[in-house]
């Protein structure tokens, strides 16, 4: 079978993972009820599902260019990440929020590009300004806090995509609703960096403002 023909990948997926999932879509497919609002990069390197091995049904997924959360804002606009964290939040409920960076993000990198490579894709730029804090962070505060060492690409590259997650994470505190149950003990927020070469995920300690790796070890 070519395995690039999206055709047969649904034949497939009828055939074999439906099958053995049969009972649980079948217990689902009037309603969902998922814990989790996953917020990740839509790079095609993250599966969500995968790296948290759920199953259908259990993460409640928005997926953007450098999973990014615009701050908190009333207006009339056509707002797709914001509609997808207030439904998961005030209708589904969800217990739980992961904003979940990765490794070798290209939309983190796009922040430090010169403004001629970004020129058609204007839309991606103006997106990424919601990072601009993030590498401000990385620029300034932490390049002092290394004697004005220059990072090396790779390094600079991973900071930036650590900054990045807890700035959406401040930003997902800007939302009134998150905010009000996060102080009830009713959400729970986490931030992760997913290192795709190793599938390590990293999880962020606002106590220690470290990364911790997720190992089962005791925290
Ligand atoms: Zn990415």
């Amino acid at each position: 079978m070519d395995k690039n023909n999206l055709f047969d990948g649904v034949i497939d997926f009828n055939n074999n993972e439906y099958k053995k999932h049969s009972e649980l879509f079948k217990k689902i497919a009037e309603e969902q009820n998922p814990h989790t609002l996953f917020i990740g990069c839509s790079d095609s390197r993250v599966v969500p599902s995968l790296i948290t091995k759920t199953l259908p049904g259990e993460l409640f997924v928005v997926r953007n260019i450098a999973n990014l959360v615009p701050p908190y804002r009333n207006v009339s606009e056509f707002l797709a990440t914001t509609s997808a964290i207030e439904y998961a939040v005030n209708i589904l409920s969800v217990k739980n929020i992961v904003v979940c960076g990765h490794s070798n993000c290209g939309g983190c990198r796009a922040l430090y590009m010169a403004d001629e490579d970004l020129k058609d894709i204007p839309h991606t730029k103006k997106w990424l300004e919601l990072a601009g804090n993030a590498k401000k962070t990385v620029s300034g505060s932490a390049l002092a806090a290394r004697d004005k060492k220059e990072f090396t690409g790779k390094e600079r590259e991973t900071l930036t995509e650590r900054e990045n997650i807890k700035e959406q994470i401040k930003h997902l505190y800007s939302y009134p609703y998150i905010k009000y149950k996060s102080e009830k003990g009713e959400i729970k927020i986490y931030g992760w960096h997913y290192i795709i070469e190793t599938g390590e995920v990293y999880n962020y300690s606002s106590e220690k403002n470290i990364y911790e790796k997720i190992d089962g070890a005791p925290v």
